[in-house]
């Protein structure tokens, strides 16, 4: 758009949260600081009146911003500004006739004017520039009509001290809360499509991302990690950075494929990550979950028995934000939030080598519990192996 010189940026649910609300505006006003400034933009960032107002310093590409901003979570509205050069009345006017008719091409539409008199030495009550403005536009442009009850179009006039701003459209924001105003939480990434996706919404709920990666090298490749640290990348720009721990999970599952029922395989295997990654999770400050890309019935580990043995395993809450959804679904939000793109690449992960022909949809607790003693001896060893093998690679947001 042209003449944007700033963003006002609108939140919604953290303006209810009484005593609180402060926590959760600072937040977010750090947030938006952070993410611009990683853009390498240089704008002026504060709250005013229950809104943060972003205002440029320098010149700025505005699609890029406007992407930046839209990954803010806590933010539901982004207003593009336009200032006006002085705050007479006639230099309003025509700044209002100018801005209508580049933000809309078509302008059969209903609107109203909606005047903020944030400066009370104005000369003019809000309403005279209310009718002022709407006059103006009405000459310029008799296809349009005043509605002042239900309006198509707002065209909001907001007059502070220093400054006059005029704004109209609302673009959508992520939504959600502002990061760091719910702790921490481990999300258990692979590199399908439904993990990155569950990371990105608890992460939309004011949470911080570690995350952990199980694979099997010889089996997996180093193209099939990478992706998983390039899918990490992209949610870091959304939920800040990450920390990723890559664990080799090679000897564990070589252990339960000479020891365990092969069609129980992937059951047992799903246990011994949630034990893994408890154990990080304990042993990371504020970490207080653990969040996987589980859906009810998407495959013979995740029916609800499956997922009852394997919530079993741990004592920690498992988060699967994607619980109730289905498969397109998850890929319509994949495609939203950019890790479609990566999740499509076919590198094998360490569960798609170590499958059995027909696992078991409808295990027994005890039975699987009877299998995994087998291991019981070695178990504690490998898991402080795996845990040893530990890589942790930081993942800083890119835009
Ligand atoms: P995704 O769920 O990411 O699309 P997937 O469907 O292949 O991958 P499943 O076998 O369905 O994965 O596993 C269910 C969940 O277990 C995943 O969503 C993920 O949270 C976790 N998970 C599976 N494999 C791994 C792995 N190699 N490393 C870390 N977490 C994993
Ligand atoms: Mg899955």
């Amino acid at each position: 758009m042209k003449d944007c010189q700033a963003f006002l940026l609108k939140y919604a649910e953290i303006g209810i949260k009484g005593k609180n609300r402060y926590v959760f505006e600072e937040a977010l006003e750090k947030d938006v600081k952070i993410k611009l400034q990683n853009a390498g933009a240089d704008f002026n960032v504060k709250r005013i009146n229950g809104r943060i107002y972003c205002e440029a310093l320098s010149d700025f590409d505005y699609d890029e911003i406007v992407a930046v901003l839209k990954k803010v979570f806590g933010v539901v509205g982004i207003c593009p500004v336009t200032l006006v050069s002085d705050n007479s009345i006639e230099t309003i006017k025509e700044t209002a006739v100018k801005f209508v008719g580049e933000a809309y091409p078509d302008r059969n539409f209903t609107f109203k004017v909606d005047t903020r008199r944030a400066d009370k030495t104005y000369p003019k009550t809000s309403m005279e520039v209310d009718a002022d403005v709407g006059e103006a536009l009405l000459d310029a442009y008799p296809e349009m009509k005043v509605d002042v009850h239900k309006p198509e179009v707002f065209l909001h006039i907001e007059l502070r001290e220093n400054r006059v701003f005029m704004y109209s459209r609302i673009i959508r924001g992520a939504g959600g809360l502002p990061l760091g105003t719910n702790g921490r939480a481990m999300l258990l990434l692979s590199g399908g499509f439904d993990s990155p996706v569950a990371g990105y919404r608890i992460s939309r709920r004011g949470v911080y991302l570690d995350a952990v990666y199980f694979n099997a090298p010889p089996y997996t490749s180093d193209r099939a990690k990478q992706k998983v640290v390039d899918l990490a990348k992209v949610l870091s720009s959304y939920s800040g950075m990450i920390r990723l721990h890559i664990i080799n999970f090679t000897d564990i599952q070589m252990a339960i494929y000479d020891k365990c029922p092969h069609d129980e395989l992937t059951i047992i295997m799903r246990r011994y990550m949630m034990k893994i990654a408890q154990r990080i999770a304990e042993n990371t400050p504020d970490c207080f979950g653990l969040i996987t890309g589980e859906s009810i019935g998407q495959v013979a580990s995740q029916t609800m028995k499956s997922l009852f043995c394997t919530d079993e395993a741990v004592t920690i809450p498992v988060y699967r934000p994607l619980i109730g959804h289905d498969k397109q679904e998850i890929i319509d939000m994949a495609e939203e939030i950019g890790t479609a793109e990566i999740s499509i690449l076919p590198y094998e992960d360490c569960c798609t080598i170590f499958v059995a022909k027909h696992p078991v949809t409808k295990p027994n607790l005890n039975i699987i519990k009877a299998s995994e003693s087998r291991l019981s001896e070695i178990s504690e060893e490998l898991m402080e192996k795996a845990i040893e093998s530990d890589e942790v690679i930081i993942i800083n947001p890119g835009v």
